[in-house]
């Protein structure tokens, strides 16, 4: 059992999250853990049921920025020891990712990927394409034209990690309120005041902003504009098969991802260039489309043709949080006292979650900021700072 709150949201907090996700939640934990007290969680609905519980699981350093790269690698050294440091298994599994490029013209943009990481000590290394077969025996290389391999990369159970969060968080006196919307926020004189539940008010210096595709329509009610918008993408779950994929292979060339899980089913999906941009808090168009069953199956067995007789088992959609140069939006409003966001994650929050929330605690707490907190400040869209990372995929 999940240690929920069952009794009415309390009328104080010295802070609230909003976002039972995986961001909220580390977060919390974080704060908790550098002393903050009265802390609440607000969750419209349950624990994951954002972006997090809809994810892949992928947790991967291979990156073109250095920014990403650290990142990625603070988060691995948080999940190799996430088990035990939340008493609670998350299934964190280190097969490495395999990332594929059908095209010469990549090649170059891979070596230099590769050099950049080993330089921030990522053992990942670039592979002719039979050499993949060392690492996927039966992947079709024959349109293969090069690859990169980082055996420390991974993937985890997303709804474990937010249930072991969620655990140590109430160890750490932290309250979540699940079923509990926030549907207005006060700030008065450059602070803010309270926030407004379907559940009842609650006075708080201290509003965090965690709320994933939803954080642009939370950070209107503080007249804050972000530019993020939601994009939608499909991923499906097949049958159970005996362990045969180590790693997680992922294409730069057409987007595809797959990898199995500890259960033995291959859990994959492939962005879709065809979707809609959707705008406006209310596109969560969650619904499965054969459209993409086809696109993946058919990008499936380009890579892996002994997958064929697999049966797909489920599929469901969610949404990315995506900003303009897909780097998450961390900070506060100059202005703004006691306002923060961390949202913005496109396709990669799962892997960065735990180490900006770890990061942001710290700056929320000591009003000290890092290198790359700064970096990644709202404000950077004025300032033109925008380097997107050559390996957005998904
Ligand atoms: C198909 C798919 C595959 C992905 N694969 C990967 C992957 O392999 N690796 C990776 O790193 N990332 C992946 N991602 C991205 C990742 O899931 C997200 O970046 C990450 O989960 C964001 O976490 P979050 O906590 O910020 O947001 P969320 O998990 O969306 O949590 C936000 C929460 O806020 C709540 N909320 C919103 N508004 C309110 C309100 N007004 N009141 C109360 N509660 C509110 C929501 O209900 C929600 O639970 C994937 C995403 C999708 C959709």
């Amino acid at each position: 059992m999940i240690p929920l709150s069952s009794e009415p949201v309390p009328s104080t907090a010295d802070a609230v999250i909003v976002g039972a996700g995986i961001n909220g939640l580390a977060t919390a934990y974080e704060l908790a853990g550098l002393g903050l007290k009265n802390i609440v969680v607000i969750e419209k609905d349950y624990i994951g049921s954002g972006s997090t519980g809809r994810c892949g699981g992928g947790i991967r350093q291979q990156w073109t920025t250095e920014e990403n790269i650290r990142l990625a690698q603070e988060s691995v050294r948080m999940y190799e020891g996430m088990s035990a440091e939340l008493g609670y298994q998350v299934f964190f599994r280190q097969g490495g990712y395999l990332m594929v490029t059908e095209s010469e013209d990549d090649l170059p943009a891979l070596r230099k990927a590769v050099e950049l990481q080993n330089i921030c000590d990522v053992p990942t290394e670039f592979l002719q394409p039979d050499e993949c077969l060392k690492i996927v025996p039966d992947l079709d290389i024959s349109h293969i034209k090069g690859a990169t391999f980082c055996p420390k990369d991974g993937t985890a159970y997303p709804f474990a990690v937010v249930w072991g969060y969620a655990r140590a968080c109430h160890r750490r006196g932290v309250k979540i309120f699940i079923r509990s919307k926030v549907t207005e926020v006060t700030a008065d004189q450059g602070e803010i005041r309270s926030v407004v539940t379907d559940r009842g008010t609650i006075s708080t210096p201290l509003l965090i902003n965690c709320a994933g595709p939803w954080a642009r329509s939370l950070a209107a009610m503080v007249g804050v504009k972000l530019p993020n918008r939601q994009e939608r993408h499909e991923i499906m779950v097949s049958e159970s098969l005996k362990p045969f994929l180590d790693p997680m292979v992922i294409s730069i060339s057409n987007g595809i991802y797959f990898s199995q899980s500890l259960r033995g089913e291959i859990v994959g999906g492939i962005g879709d260039p065809a979707e809609p941009q959707l705008e406006g808090p209310e596109s969560f168009d969650t619904s499965s489309g054969l459209r993409f069953a086809v696109r993946f199956a058919k990008a499936l067995l380009a890579y892996y043709p002994r997958a064929a007789q697999v049966k797909m088992m489920r599929q469901w959609a969610g949404m990315y949080d995506v900003t303009p140069d897909h780097r998450p939006i961390l900070g506060g409003i100059p202005g703004l006292e006691g306002y923060f966001h961390i949202c913005g994650f496109s396709g990669h929050g799962f892997m960065l979650g735990p180490v900006t929330g770890r990061r942001m605690a710290q700056f929320i707490t000591t009003g000290r900021s890092d290198k790359i907190i700064n970096s990644l400040s709202l404000d950077r869209f004025e300032r033109g700072d925008i380097q997107t990372d050559a390996f957005v995929v998904g």
